[in-house]
């Protein structure tokens, strides 16, 4: 049996492996929902950006929306990354972790006041600008503090969706970026702003992608832009090409990173643009397939329709598959000889949109711990506590070796912020 994503999932006899540790084992050891991580995968995952890298000025700043766990913050910060925040809350969590804020650039439609006073003393290295109104806060909050705030101008290259339908985030009519056409007139309104330094310019396209070329289009969209912009007299020091890099879920064929930034970089060096630093914010091709959502079948309920399997996890542990449809494969720890019916795999929350899997052959039994994979990325971070259902415990695993980097939360933690009625 193949497995998506991972080399470091494998199984050993009939038993799910993530690198040296029994997935079971580790179910019965610390409970059932339980995401678990794989460190190594982790920094599999970025050597590839490193390495293409290496040799010329860049920072990979790790997209902390993806996967924000303390200790997932404090590998890549041990292993050298910057971060792409989207929040002061994710600011105060890449300090906690001990991350280096002149690594971090602070992206975002919607930054406050009180974000960007937090993000300027704590020193952050870049502020990604998405709005004239933006800038002209920001050049007020940096001016009142007595300090200067690098920006960078997040452009929407708008790639053509025409040719490339997965892309979200980087074509007119979201709500992302300043336009490519307004944006030489907005690098001169960021060059006579008090409190203000121009810095860079960058962009972020979409997620899960799985092509280079459109990549290359919004590349050449920037390159375009950074010679107009420089032409109007404002000097571009970094070029922050985004993330979005897709992972493989099921059948999916992404590129390699470094075949990706392979390309890009030749596009930049032929376009005699080799001098400047490259910036990269990748969050899912980093932890996506470093991680396992964990979940004990509780009940088998054949029916005339469907096959119902019920798990222990459910939409408020793990979102993609009910916000987006998506696919994650489902697999059983216990490998059990003999067939497999169809199941739609579903989570005990009172609604019908709460699945993990539809129309999945599984050879399964009450009491069998099945692994949701591809789940490091934007799995616990867009967990709730819908149903009063506390979040689960994580685990990250280094060979042998496990550690509990967050624990399960129990009901009295759910409402502790909450009061009664005086009476
Ligand atoms: C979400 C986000 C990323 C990371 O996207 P992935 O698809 O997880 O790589 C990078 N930059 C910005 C601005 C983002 O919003």
């Amino acid at each position: 049996m193949t497995l998506p994503g991972s080399p470091f999932l494998a199984y050993r006899g009939d038993d799910l492996h993530l690198e040296g540790v029994s997935l079971k084992a580790l179910a019965q050891a610390h409970g059932t929902p339980l995401y678990v991580y794989s460190r190594q995968a982790m920094l599999a995952a970025l050597a590839p950006y490193q390495k293409a890298l290496a040799g010329r000025p860049h920072l990979v700043c790790y997209a902390v929306k993806a996967n924000s766990n303390l200790a997932v913050l404090q590998t890549f910060a041990e292993a050298g990354c910057g971060f792409d925040i989207v929040s002061g809350g994710e600011l105060a969590r890449v300090l906690a972790a001990g991350g280096d804020p002149a690594k971090v650039v602070f992206s975002g439609v919607g930054k406050t006041r009180a974000e960007m006073r937090q993000a300027l003393e704590a020193g952050v290295r870049c502020f990604n600008v998405e709005s004239t109104a933006e800038l002209e806060v920001l050049s007020e909050v940096a001016a009142a503090a007595g300090r200067t705030a690098q920006v960078s101008l997040r452009v929407n290259p708008d790639v053509d969706a025409g040719t490339h339908p997965y892309i979200s985030t980087g074509l007119k009519g979201n709500k992302f970026g300043v336009a490519h056409e307004q944006a030489v007139a907005t690098y001169r309104r960021a060059a006579e702003l008090p409190g203000l330094a121009v810095t860079g310019i960058d962009c972020h396209i979409g997620s899960q992608i799985t092509e280079v070329a459109p990549y290359l289009d919004a590349l050449d969209r920037v390159l375009d832009l950074v010679e107009a912009i420089e032409a109007a007299g404002v000097p571009i020091h970094h070029i922050d090409l985004g993330g979005g890099l897709g992972i493989t879920y099921t059948d999916e064929a992404p590129p390699a990173a470094d075949a990706l930034i392979g390309q890009l970089l030749a596009r930049i060096d032929a376009r005699g643009h080799g001098h400047r630093e490259v910036l990269f914010e990748p969050g899912r091709s980093l932890v996506g397939n470093a991680g396992v959502l964990l979940t004990e079948v509780m009940y088998l309920k054949p029916g005339e329709q469907k096959n119902f399997c019920v798990v222990d996890a459910a939409m408020n542990d793990l979102a993609r598959p009910a916000l987006y449809e998506a696919w994650m494969a489902i697999v059983n720890t216990s490998v059990r000889q003999g067939d497999a019916p169809v199941w739609d795999v579903v989570g005990p929350v009172c609604e019908s949109g709460d699945w993990l899997g539809r129309d999945r052959a599984l050879n399964v039994q009450a009491g069998d711990v099945l692994a949701v994979l591809s789940a490091g990325a934007y799995g616990m971070t867009m967990a709730s506590n819908y149903n009063t259902r506390g979040r689960a415990a994580e685990l990250m695993v280094d060979g042998e070796q496990v550690w509990v980097v967050r624990e399960r939360e129990q009901a009295a933690d759910l409402f502790k912020l909450e009061k009664r009625l005086p009476r």
